[in-house]
């Protein structure tokens, strides 16, 4: 964060002492990390995903600006990426081995530390409303399969045939992730250590009231198989909020997120240690995560709603909005 938007941050919390006020409402998003190159992507590519951004941004911003909770803001922001093809959550959604798309998503309120996730649903259009639904109208925190898909039916929340997903981008993905496997191996730890993963969506929200939430919405690795989960869905590894602490929603190879317990342990240095959330999540991304051989990325918002988004790759889509203004940003060097 730039020292002026840190200061007019500062600012805001001091007078918002004073004056008994509200805090300063920010969200900041992720649209999964990658070898995302200009290169690669090219110009209308590149507008395309600056433009959806903004919009997600503007969906969850819009929730808080009229004194909305925090939980809200998440999934209204995620929903707007779980619609576009751009992402590797809903539309979009990578493809499973079997052609398939099983997708993985999570939510956690910082005020309450309730948690709701899915893995592995097939029918459900928007899976962080699903996550949602699990966190608020069942007594457990993650449910998979096919009995997840049963839990959203019988929540009333809109189902989709699975082919709703597909795209022809991911389908030429899979084909050439079958042809990779073949030749190293699908039990090869990294024979997904391409782009056969990234696009995975996330979002961290800062209320008026001062809470913090976070959400985490994929399709997965490409070609997964045996009913594979990722680290979107676990809570403590792709996703964590606590007040006061810090929110956190994690991308990239989530093997190495769930062994490393990322979004947590970003928290727990905020809370036990003191540092502020850039510090700790550097830490973690730049130490931990590169030190074990994974890739990613992260956004992290703090309580006093300071934004990081480290990640190790050549890029990651990602962006925030505060009261000072609003930014989207694809590359590692903008
Ligand atoms: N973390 C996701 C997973 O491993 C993928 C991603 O973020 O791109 O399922």
């Amino acid at each position: 964060m730039n020292t002026l938007l840190r200061c007019l941050l500062l600012a805001g919390v001091a007078f918002g002492a004073q004056a008994n006020s509200k805090a300063p409402i920010t969200i900041a998003i992720h649209g999964g990390a990658g070898t995302i190159t200009r290169a690669n992507l090219g110009p209308e590519q590149e507008k395309a995903y600056h433009a959806k951004l903004q919009q997600a941004l503007d969906a969850g911003y819009a929730v808080l600006d009229k004194g909305g909770p925090a939980l809200e803001a998440v999934q209204a922001a995620i929903k707007v990426m779980e619609d576009s093809p751009l992402f590797n959550a809903g539309l979009g959604a990578v493809y499973t081995w079997d052609g398939e798309h099983e997708l993985d998503a999570s939510i956690m309120d910082g005020k309450t530390l309730n948690a709701g996730a899915v893995a592995g649903v097939k029918t459900v259009k928007h899976p962080i409303e699903a996550a949602y639904r699990v966190m608020t109208q069942s007594p457990h925190v993650m449910l998979s399969g096919q009995g997840a898909d049963d839990f959203a039916k019988e929540q009333g929340l809109a189902l989709v045939d699975n082919h709703y997903f597909d795209t022809e981008f991911r389908k030429k993905a899979l084909d050439k992730a079958k042809e990779q496997i073949k030749l190293s191996g699908y039990q090869a730890r990294n024979y997904l250590a391409g782009d056969y993963k990234y696009g995975t969506v996330g979002a961290v929200a800062l209320d008026a009231d001062g809470n913090l939430a976070a959400a985490t919405s994929t399709g997965g690795m490409t070609a997964k198989r045996y009913g594979r989960i990722g680290d979107s869905p676990v809570i403590g590894a792709g996703t964590y909020a606590e007040n006061g602490v810090c929110a956190v929603s994690a991308t990239g190879h989530g093997e190495y997120f769930i062994r490393l317990n990322i979004a947590a342990d970003i928290c727990a240095r905020v809370r036990y240690q003191g540092k502020d959330v850039k510090t700790a999540a550097d830490e973690v991304i730049h130490g931990r995560l590169q030190q074990l051989g994974g890739t990613g990325g992260v956004i992290v918002l703090g309580a006093d709603g300071s934004i990081t988004q480290p990640f190790n790759t050549e890029g990651m889509y990602r962006g925030y909005r505060n009261s000072a203004g609003s930014k989207t940003l694809i590359y590692g060097n903008p």
